[in-house]
């Protein structure tokens, strides 16, 4: 099953991406995790990279190509592979789809969770996220047990760099401009399927497996 998350900045890609993964058997991949990951290398292109994410710019897509082609061709992503990030422009989607087809392989559906922007705004700014695995909190929807300290792997949670008011209204116009337009490019390829994203993420997820057809 290969899947794509699309959404706006904290719709709740992660979190469905992570349970539909565990759910499939097949990886999440997370364009914004494999770059802050190469954001952490101490290099030039490490800070920059950094630089460019905190701001809440786009990076530039042959970095951002390379990564997601070097993570589809380990042999964990021969069964499928929920995307969440990625593609986020035309060009990427363009550029995926010829990675599909050069491989031989097809998408078989495109998830767009749909939450309305006072809603990701506020989520955004109350966003705390794990510093070890990644999971999400949310300081008043979702606190972890332990302040401050990740259910999952205790880790300690932080708030990211680029969830301050000034990157938010950046990402969410990047949102708007380049990646909304893909809501109609997978529709008219009748891979879009809609979700509802203002539940929370278990009634959420409850929604995406009746509309996958399989048990929650
Ligand atoms: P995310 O964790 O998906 O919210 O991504 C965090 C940041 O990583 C974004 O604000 C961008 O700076 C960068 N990023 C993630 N995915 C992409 C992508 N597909 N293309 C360009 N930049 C990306």
């Amino acid at each position: 099953m290969r899947q794509i998350l699309l959404g706006a900045p904290a719709a709740g890609k992660g979190s469905q991406a992570r349970l539909l993964a565990e759910k499939l058997g097949v990886p999440h991949i997370s364009s914004g995790d494999l770059l802050r990951a190469a954001a952490k290398a101490d290099t030039p292109e490490g800070k920059a990279l950094g630089e460019t994410m905190k701001r809440g710019d786009l990076v530039s897509d042959d970095v951002v190509v390379k990564l997601i082609q070097d993570r589809t061709a380990q042999p964990d992503c021969a069964k499928g592979f929920i995307l969440d990030g990625f593609p986020r422009t035309a060009d990427q989607a363009n550029t995926l789809d010829r990675m599909l087809v050069d491989t031989k392989q097809n998408l078989d559906v495109v998830l767009n969770l749909e939450v309305p922007e006072d809603e990701i705004v506020r989520r955004m700014s109350g966003r705390r996220v794990c510093s070890g695995c990644s999971a999400t909190f949310h300081v008043v929807n979702m606190p972890p047990v332990v302040a401050d300290k990740c259910d999952h792997c205790g880790s300690p949670l932080i708030t990211r760099a680029d969830d301050t008011e000034e990157a938010i209204v950046k990402r969410l116009s990047t949102y708007r401009q380049q990646t909304q337009p893909l809501i109609e490019y997978y529709r008219e390829k009748k891979l879009l399927r809609t979700v509802d994203g203002r539940e929370g993420v278990e009634k959420t997820f409850e929604a995406i497996c009746r509309l996958l057809g399989i048990e929650a």
